[in-house]
Order: structure tokens, then C-alpha cells, then sequence
């Protein structure tokens, strides 16, 4: 059986139990490089086969993959963050189901959280934004054009950028031409939850000589919008004068 976990950001102790549990069992670990601690590795049990996905193909990836599920080994496709988020999983799971090896998916905690828990921010502030926009900015991987930075950006919501922080020029430029200013809040979160993180508040039309004052080029995330500022408006469901399933209004 091949197992897919997500390793969550960085710091060893936010991986799931699960995910934790399968680690220590697995013959076979297949790590996403540099992105996953090595920390993580320590769960590996004696005599496990460890390898880094980042020297692999995806055709290597699937033949050792197979080898182990041919002599009865269980396995763990060990991805950083959330499988789900840019994990490159669904090419994996479809060459699996071709050879008919059985597999399942341990979610992990995503660094965009990772790095909301680093600010203390939460995305999804009343009067401010409900809705938070996972992107990247195109690079040598194309971004259907209907989902641009640009055109994203015409939201002004609450917004985290991926594989974008070795293009901060570009990316400043794009968020400008959205509903997001000069002004707007930023913030750069290099290795959330690391040992090495780093965290560089900023504004939109700061970011790029903020990224390049610090040397982040990589491993990080960019965040964007109102929800890091400090206008927001409580919730309804902790004020005293609005009543819910739970709870009588006192006011
Ligand atoms: N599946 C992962 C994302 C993989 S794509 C997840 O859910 O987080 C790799 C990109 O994720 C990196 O280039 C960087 O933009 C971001 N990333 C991953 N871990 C990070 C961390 N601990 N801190 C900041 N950004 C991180």
C-alpha cells in the first residue's frame, strides 16, 4: 500500500498523528526534497529505504513505488505542507490506479496556514474579507491567464501567494493592478514554523525591496490584503446581541 501525507510546514511536531504513525511503519520513504524537514525523517524506523523525490522523475517516483508494492512493503509519498496544495499528487494517484496499487491521502497542515499561525493573522475577518485566494504568479509553469495575479487581484480579498517569491518585481506589479494599493498590507513568510523562519512585514508597494533587503528568493510565501491591517468588525456569533442555535441574545 502507498501512502500519501502531507508533512505539514516544517516543524516536526504539526505533522498529523496519522501521518506520524504511517512514517514510523513505512519500508519505503519518498520525501519531497528540501521543502520537507529533515527532522521528519527521524520518524523513519530502522532499515527504511529513504529516497528524495527531488533528484527523481515522476516515472522514478512510480517504479520504486511499484518494487516496494510488488514485495509487500508499505510506503510513504511524503509531501510538505498539504498534498493537495501544488503536491503534484493527482499525476501519481492516476500511474498508481493504471498499475492498480492501492493508496490513500493523510492531509497535512498547509504552510499557508503555517505562516497565518506565524503572523497571528486570521484571513477571513468580518467587514474586511471572506474569502482567501490560493495563486502563484506564472513562471516557467503557465497559470491558466482567467486566473492571473491581475485579475485575481480585482477581488481585493484576502489573498496568499505560492511559488512566487523569486518574482517579487513581477508580483507587485500584478497585485497593483488589482484593488490592492501602494498601501495595502503585506507580508513575506520565508520557512513558516522552521526553526529559520522569517517574517518581513510590508506593504503591496514594498514587497519587492522588501524581499530583496532580506534575500528571500525561496521557500516562502507572500500575503496580501486588509486582513493584516487593523480595521476589522467582531463577529456575529460572539456578540452578546445576536442570538444563534446555541444562545440567547442578553442584549
Ligand atoms: N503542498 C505545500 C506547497 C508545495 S509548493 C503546502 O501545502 O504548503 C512549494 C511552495 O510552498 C514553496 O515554494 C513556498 O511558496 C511554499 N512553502 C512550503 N512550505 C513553506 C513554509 N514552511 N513557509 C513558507 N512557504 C512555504
Amino acid at each position: 500500500m502507498v501512502h500519501f501525507v502531507g508533512a505539514g510546514p516544517g516543524a516536526p511536531d504539526l505533522i498529523t498523528l496519522r501521518g506520524a504513525e504511517l512514517l514510523k511503519r513505512a519500508d519505503v520513504i519518498i520525501y519531497a526534497g528540501s521543502l520537507v524537514n529533515p527532522a521528519l525523517l527521524a520518524y523513519a524506523k530502522e532499515g527504511c529505504r529513504v529516497y528524495n523525490s527531488a533528484e527523481m522523475t515522476l516515472e522514478q517516483v512510480i517504479a520504486v513505488l511499484e518494487d516496494a508494492e510488488r514485495g509487500g512493503l508499505e510506503s510513504v509519498r511524503l509531501h510538505t505542507g498539504d498534498p493537495s496544495v501544488y503536491g503534484a499528487i493527482r499525476e501519481q494517484m492516476d500511474a498508481l490506479d493504471c498499475l492498480g496499487i492501492p493508496y490513500d491521502d493523510t492531509p497535512g497542515v498547509s504552510s499557508f496556514c503555517g505562516a497565518a499561525a506565524s503572523l497571528r493573522a486570521e484571513y477571513t475577518l468580518p467587514g474586511v474579507s471572506q474569502s482567501v485566494i490560493i495563486t502563484r504568479v506564472a513562471g516557467r509553469t503557465p497559470v491558466p491567464e482567467a486566473e492571473s495575479v491581475a485579475e485575481m487581484a480585482r477581488h481585493g480579498a484576502s489573498m496568499v501567494l505560492f511559488l512566487s517569491a523569486g518574482m517579487l518585481d513581477k508580483l507587485q506589479a500584478e497585485l497593483l493592478k488589482g484593488a490592492y494599493t501602494e498601501n495595502t498590507p503585506a507580508a513575506i513568510v520565508y520557512k513558516a514554523t522552521w526553526p529559520e523562519e522569517k517574517v518581513v512585514r510590508c506593504t503591496v508597494g514594498t514587497l519587492a525591496e522588501s524581499g530583496a533587503r532580506e534575500g528571500i528568493r525561496k521557500t516562502a510565501l507572500v500575503l496580501v490584503g486588509d486582513f493584516l491591517g487593523a480595521a476589522y468588525e467582531r463577529s456575529k456569533l460572539y456578540d452578546p446581541a445576536f442570538t444563534t442555535e446555541f444562545r440567547e441574545a442578553t442584549q
